[in-house]
């Protein structure tokens, strides 16, 4: 599927309008005061940056940035930083607001944020990716800190920009502030296991979802698309269970082996340029969400399951690696089907859960092992997990709203205790 396919499936539904929608559905469910669902429905607070970067031609380039604080009622607030050309001020608004309700169900003691910047990372040299990163942080310095807001990775983002606008941040402070960011180099304060955890979290609520409807692990298969950071350690762990995983897609394309596909050699070929030199096995990038496989992970961009193809998804179980990938009008049809949908806010908590992992062992200067973290994010997904079939189970819900309703109930209870509402 190439970009722009992905951003005109978006335009009629864009992401914003989504979440306010599911914001809507759950509040149908929720004795909750009607101010309160107002209060939710935005954010409070979005800053747009224009800064300079100096490119190594010796030009100036100003770009674009944003960061959108949705509520702050539970504590202070959480998200990660997508550098990408399509990014929008809507865009980054929904994912703030899907941030708010994932930490709502995961339990965590924050609200939600987001940044983003509107470049494209694999245009720029390494040289100018540090002046960008650097850049946009010193442009947002004044709106974060640990005690107010903590960005992280998204898309196109990674521990090394993580690195370097920790860096920025520390020096605009003239103090070593660790805990301002996640996602970063373990050497300078990461935590171990934060760079599987979305994945790792996605393939423990797959597990789980498995046993509720009967589904074997061992000999399952399934698709991934976006081959990145959370889809490349699901497929990699679902292998490690014994799924077969048939298809992976990245920007680039999509590859299709129906015996299941060598995945250290998908690998290979993803490191060294270019995913499709893995071999012939290839198909159009649409037609993997639509494959007969027993498990479909969406894990690259928002919106691309949509009312027009969702009456051809054949998968048991969609879990959403990625946020925001399936519209309103498509969730139904799914429901109806008889498929289960593990939502985003659930499905790719596992990130921002190690990320508060992270914060508190910054804030605490006591390390933990891979093992003790793992341990940890296995035994929040499964509580998180149940608690949102439980409430789907009690209310004759789908899991997304299932899942909104217990974030919902939790940010209204905190502005309430805070005099808000
Ligand atoms: P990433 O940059 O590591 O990977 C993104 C992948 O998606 C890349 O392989 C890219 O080539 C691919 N991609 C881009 N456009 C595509 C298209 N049109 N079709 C198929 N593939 C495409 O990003 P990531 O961190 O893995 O994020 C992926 C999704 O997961 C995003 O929705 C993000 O918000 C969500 N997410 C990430 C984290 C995290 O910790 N990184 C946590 C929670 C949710």
């Amino acid at each position: 599927m190439s970009l722009s396919l992905t951003r005109s499936s978006t335009h009629a539904h864009g992401p914003y309008e989504m979440v306010q929608e599911q914001i809507e559905r759950a509040a149908e469910h929720l004795g909750i005061p009607r101010n309160a669902v107002e209060i939710m429905k935005r954010p409070k607070r979005a800053l747009i940056v224009h800064f300079p970067v100096k490119m190594d031609d010796g030009t100036i380039r100003v770009f674009e940035g944003y960061r959108v604080q949705h509520n702050d009622a539970i504590g202070p607030t959480k998200g990660g930083i997508r550098f990408h050309p399509g990014v929008t001020l809507d865009e980054v608004k929904a994912l703030s607001m899907w941030m708010t309700f994932k930490c709502g169900v995961a339990g965590l003691p924050y609200g939600g944020a987001k940044g983003g910047v509107v470049v494209d990372p694999h245009s720029l040299s390494e040289g100018e990716l540090e002046r960008l990163s650097r850049g946009y942080m010193e442009a947002v310095a004044q709106v974060v800190g640990p005690d107010k807001d903590i960005p992280a990775p998204d898309v196109y983002t990674n521990p090394q920009v993580m690195g370097w606008m920790m860096d920025t941040f520390s020096r605009l402070h003239g103090t070593f502030t660790p805990g301002v960011i996640t996602g970063k180099p373990v050497v300078i304060g990461g935590s171990l296991g934060r760079s599987d955890a979305t994945g790792r979290g996605c393939v423990t609520a797959i597990a789980e979802a498995a046993k509720d409807i009967g589904l074997q692990l061992q000999g399952a298969s399934a698709a991934v698309q976006g081959f990145g950071n959370a889809g490349r350690t699901a497929a990699e762990l679902l292998a490690d269970l014994g799924c077969k995983v048939v298809a992976v897609s990245d920007s680039k394309g999509a590859l299709y082996d129906p015996s299941g596909l060598d995945l250290p050699r998908v690998i290979k070929a993803k490191e060294a340029g270019n995913l499709l030199d893995y071999g012939p096995q290839r198909i159009d990038s649409s037609e993997l969400l639509e494959l007969d496989v027993d498990i479909l992970i969406p894990a690259a961009l928002e919106g691309v399951i949509t009312g027009a193809n969702a009456p051809r998804i054949k998968a048991r179980i969609v879990a959403e690696a990625a946020n925001g990938p399936t519209t309103p009008e498509a969730d139904q049809i799914l429901y109806d089907n008889g498929i289960m949908v593990i939502p985003d806010i659930l499905a790719n908590s596992g990130g921002v859960t190690v990320s508060y992992f992270e914060w508190v062992q910054n804030l605490t200067n006591d390390y933990w092992s891979e093992d003790e973290v793992n341990r940890r994010l296995h035994r929040a997904m499964v509580k998180a997990y149940r608690q949102v079939r439980q409430t789907a189970d009690r209310h004759q819900v789908d899991l997304r709203t299932a899942a909104f309703m217990i974030a919902m109930q939790r940010v209204y209870e905190a502005m309430k205790a805070r005099g808000w509402v």
